[in-house]
């Protein structure tokens, strides 16, 4: 059977449930990925349905298709380039005449169209009856009800394209905005123009860009000028004399006008097919607004829900992590009794399992974080949080927006730099860029459960709260000071949409979920795993040879020494003896376990890095560590612990931390190098690509690291005076 494929793209606003909708049509089966050039996320997937194969694509969410956001022309190339069969507009009915402004402009673009009323059960709640019928007779276009958050509505949705597609009839575009009748003449003419002039080379609707030529569209003017050479700068000349002559009629510019009567063609439609019941509309969202953000009761609650985030993430990933625990080590009992004794299986049990096994155990934490950050976006909190936030975010010169990333960055840095993309101005982008890295990330989460435990035992949870606090003061602080010198300037004024509640979907949180945490998966089989064979490999080349004779020789006279003594004494003594012996035996094999370590190449790493970092209170296999952090914040835990539980194998990372000689004021001095010193290697490129400069990167790697040496200078000398 000859199966038949098409493809579709979903347009609408931000929050109209178009990821909702892609998620229950694709599941599981879809590829994330970015736009090629911008860092716009790009959502594919591909059904079978009724025996069609079909691509669908999520575009990005937008008001409007003018060329003055990355999103809108990315949506906008998407369709007049790659021609998709179906547009698929999804339309918030409980907000149709906000939704209606993209759907007029997507309807003015000449393709298949099919309209979406999503959130058909709000709209039902406040009292909205939309005539689908007429809508769509009045459009001439098809149009289906959905509520996407409990998943109906697909199959006739699915239905509607399919019939779309099989019918003679396309959604041609008779019933679109008709503008009045000086425009339409200029349109026709330009239009006309671009018919005559243009080939196989142009393939845009005529109409339509004759309409955007008349609004000045920047992209394409010079889509016109490449495309139709040498005539096109005559089509612009043509389009310039139109455009004054429309200005002198009406004193305004064409593109105003224009936009006043799409909205003249909205409201028309909406009087056509919107009744109100006179029903009571109770709107829940606004009650809850007037509790959470209050300007009493607002902000402690805000705190409060930190606080309990923090807190189960903590104490609720206990129980799953000792289990994991639990099952690493004996797995990596198992194989040591199976393996047989060589290279091979130093590298399996002391290299790679030692050191996913230190990180993996972490999961747990982060996929709770992770949980409650996709509660708060979906649920709509976030953006009441940061317009809680907006006056504190005021104090450092930025808006209540840029507390978003920050937020995020407590999940992940590198999703906080792409979000703040979400800021109009330039500045406030950057300054936003180079502050998100304070907030501290899930990655750096389980060197300070790890050292913060180990040396601060019943205080460790206040000790990570400290650190976290010291991130977001510092940061602020950052703020504050770039304001007033590298990045002068002023916040730039913008309305703060705050969308309504809504109860989340568990699926769309497993989702955002998943989709973080599938990350952190991926780091642990490709930078932490190499990372753990690059360190052991290091720390175990070359062979000090001398040194293991030395150390043979000594064990084999310790052993000859404790046989003689057995021999001569009384049985009673024997019991005693042999504790004696095995504890020396124990601090010879631990010696050599160190030597061979600063025998290493490592060791010499480490050495040589040691004058910067002993100031610190940080020793050389605690360098190291940092040093592999680059590579992922995760790594250096990991590389702690093969350099550190070098000493004997069943030997926790406490222990040997405790055994080290490692006082608590190193560890606390090394929890804030982790959380000041440069982001990962990730956060550190998409920087890169954020910003669009190698300067703002380098700029920021160097700050955070000089900032990092120079906290830790104050709290390791500071303490040590105290002490
Ligand atoms: P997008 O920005 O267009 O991708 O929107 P999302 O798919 O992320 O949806 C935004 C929110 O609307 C999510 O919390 C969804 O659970 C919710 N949502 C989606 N469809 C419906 C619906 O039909 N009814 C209601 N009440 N909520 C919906
Ligand atoms: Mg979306």
């Amino acid at each position: 059977m000859q199966q038949k494929c098409f493809s579709i793209a979903l347009a609408g606003n931000p929050n109209s449930g178009k990821t909702t909708i892609f998620n229950n049509l694709t599941g599981t089966r879809q590829k994330v990925g970015n736009w090629a050039g911008v860092t716009v996320e790009k959502k594919e997937g591909r059904i079978n349905r009724f025996g069609y194969d079909i691509r669908i694509t999520d575009l990005p969410g937008t008001y409007s298709l003018t060329p003055f956001s990355i999103e809108e022309i990315v949506a906008r190339d998407f369709v007049l380039d790659e021609e998709p069969d179906i547009v698929i507009n999804i339309i918030d009915s409980s907000n149709l005449e906000r939704s209606l402004y993209l759907a007029t402009q997507v309807r003015e673009l000449n393709c298949n169209v099919l309209f979406v009323l999503n959130m058909a059960d709000l709209a039902r709640q406040r009292g909205i009856k939309i005539d689908d019928k007429k809508l769509s007779e009045l459009l001439d276009l098809p149009v289906v009800f959905t509520v996407g958050n409990r998943n109906k509505g697909m199959d006739i949705l699915v239905t509607a394209a399919i019939e779309l597609i099989e019918s003679e009839k396309r959604t041609p575009a008779r019933r679109r905005v008709k503008y009045s009748k000086d425009i339409e003449k200029s349109i026709s003419a330009i239009e006309a123009l671009v018919e005559a002039r243009s080939d196989d080379n142009f393939s845009y609707d005529a109409r339509w860009t004759a309409i955007k030529l008349l609004e000045d569209d920047k992209i394409v003017k010079k889509r016109i000028r490449e495309k139709i050479i040498d005539r096109g700068d005559e089509i612009i000349e043509q389009v310039e004399k139109h455009r004054e002559c429309i200005h002198a009629l009406y004193n305004d510019d064409p593109e105003i006008i224009m936009t006043d009567e799409r909205y003249g063609f909205i409201q028309g439609i909406i009087k056509e097919v919107v009744t109100l019941s006179s029903r009571q509309r109770v709107d829940i969202s606004r009650n809850i607004d007037l509790v959470l953000t209050n300007r009493f009761c607002g902000f402690p609650i805000f705190i409060f829900f930190i606080w309990a985030m923090f807190q189960l993430t903590f104490s609720a990933g206990a129980y799953p992590m000792e289990w994991i625990d639990m099952g690493v080590n004996l797995f990596s009992a198992q194989m040591s009794a199976l393996l047989p004794d060589g290279v091979i299986k130093d590298l399996f049990i002391n290299g790679i399992l030692t050191g996913l096994g230190s990180v993996i155990i972490f999961l747990p934490n982060i996929l709770i974080l992770f949980f409650f950050i996709a509660i708060f976006e979906d649920t709509g909190y976030m953006a009441r949080s940061a317009f809680l936030m907006d006056r504190i975010m005021h104090l450092i010169g930025l808006h209540g927006k840029s507390f978003i990333p920050m937020l995020i960055g407590f999940g992940c840095n590198v999703p906080a730099v792409i979000s703040a993309r979400t800021l109009e101005s330039e500045k406030d982008r950057i300054l936003t860029i180079l502050i998100t890295p304070f907030m501290s990330c899930s990655a750096k989460l389980p060197v300070y459960i790890m050292l913060a435990g180990t040396f601060f035992k019943e205080q460790a949870g206040t000790v990570i709260f400290i650190i976290y606090l010291a991130g977001i003061i510092l940061g602020m602080l950052t703020g504050r000071l770039f304001r007033a010198t590298l990045l002068a300037g002023k916040d730039a004024p913008f309305v703060m949409e705050l969308p309504p509640y809504r109860v989340p979907m568990l699926k769309s949180l497993i989702i955002h979920m998943w989709d973080r945490s599938k990350m952190f998966l991926k780091k642990m089989g490709g930078v932490i795993l190499a990372g753990s064979v690059i360190i052991w490999v290091l720390s175990s080349f070359p062979i000090d040879t001398e040194g293991r004779k030395a150390y043979l020789a000594e064990k084999q006279s310790v052993m000859t020494f404790y046989t003689d003594q057995t021999a001569s004494s009384k049985a009673d003594k024997h019991s005693l003896l042999q504790a004696e012996f095995n504890e020396k035996l124990a601090k010879i094999d631990a010696d050599q376990a160190v030597k061979r370590v600063e025998y290493s190449l490592m060791g010499r790493i480490g050495k040589f890095l040691s004058p910067v970092f002993e100031p610190v209170g940080i020793d050389w296999r605690g360098s190291i560590a940092l040093l592999t952090g680059f590579v992922a914040k995760e790594v250096v835990i990991s590389s702690m612990s093969i350099l550190y539980a070098v000493e004997k194998e069943e030997d926790a990372l406490e222990h040997a931390l405790v055994k080290s000689g490692m006082s608590p004021l190193s560890a606390l001095s090394m929890m804030f190098f982790v959380l000041l010193y440069v982001p990962c290697l990730a956060t550190v490129t998409t920087t890169f690509r954020e910003t669009g400069s190698l300067k703002w990167m380098m700029f920021g790697i160097v700050y955070s690291c000089s900032l990092a040496w120079l906290v830790c200078f104050c709290i390791y000398q500071g303490g040590r005076l105290l002490a």
